[in-house]
């Protein structure tokens, strides 16, 4: 068997969600354990409201990748729209190692670029605005710097306020500008894109400046896990299926 890599994303972790932690637990142990490495693109919980917050669900799924780091697979993250205050703490006690937002890696010969792709949808210029400053360094600091009851509060208040209202969700139904791609691949002199957030997953054979390239889209596990796979000579996306 050839060597090959993993990569996942937009799992949306949370206590509510047993059987997707499950799936990742089953996905970690019987599979990722035979990976040369694992990539999570971002969105890997539903929210984070800090490494101070120890709950046991947090706990179960850190342990979940640190047993598998220790066993000598590298893991990296990349954070989410919905996770970007993970910080060295809870990637310590995960076993992982944090990446910038957008990273060029050598994926069996091909310069590819890995986020998790928010940044890919301008057309949501209210989102866009938003990003920059939650990315920025002074909101982190303050949100971070409330009580966790607080914190734990406003998460709650703000899952309850997106399950009644739908149009919370059109940031993760808008897609990406095809501009935009373009832009940052050249920028990135890359031919070879990886990302997640959209939800929809697919391989799109594109150009950029008149080079062939690719943008693979990681799908998310609400109903089963998507997982791409890469070796030297095949890109796959896979579904790693729940168990009853
Ligand atoms: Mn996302």
């Amino acid at each position: 068997m050839q060597p090959f890599t993993y990569f996942i994303s937009d799992l949306h972790l949370c206590a509510q969600r047993p059987d997707i932690s499950q799936c990742l637990f089953d996905f970690l142990q019987t599979q990722a354990i035979k990976a040369e490495a694992l990539y999570v693109l971002g969105d890997l919980f539903e929210a984070w409201i800090g490494d101070d917050d120890n709950s046991e669900f947090n706990l179960s799924i850190a342990t979940a990748f640190k047993t598998l780091a220790d066993k000598g697979i590298p893991l990296y993250f990349i954070h989410g729209n919905r996770d970007f205050l993970i910080r060295k703490t809870f990637a310590q006690q995960a076993g992982m190692t944090l990446l910038p937002e957008q990273y060029v890696i050598n994926l069996y010969g091909t310069p590819t670029l890995i986020m998790h792709g928010d940044e890919l949808c301008t057309r949501d210029v209210v989102y866009q605005k938003f990003r920059r400053k939650a990315r920025g360094w002074w909101w982190p600091r303050l949100v971070l710097s409330l009580p966790l009851s607080t914190r734990r509060k406003i998460a709650e208040n703000g899952r309850k306020t997106s399950q009644k209202n739908h149009a919370k969700l059109s940031m993760e139904i808008m897609d990406v500008s095809p501009e935009e791609v373009i832009k940052v691949m050249a920028q990135n002199q890359v031919t070879q894109l990886i990302h997640g957030h959209t939800h929809r997953p697919a391989i799109h054979e594109i150009s950029v400046n008149g080079q062939r390239a690719k943008r693979i889209v990681l799908g998310d596990w609400y109903d089963q896990g998507s997982i791409l796979k890469v070796s030297r000579d095949q890109l796959q996306l896979l579904n790693q299926q729940f168990n009853a």
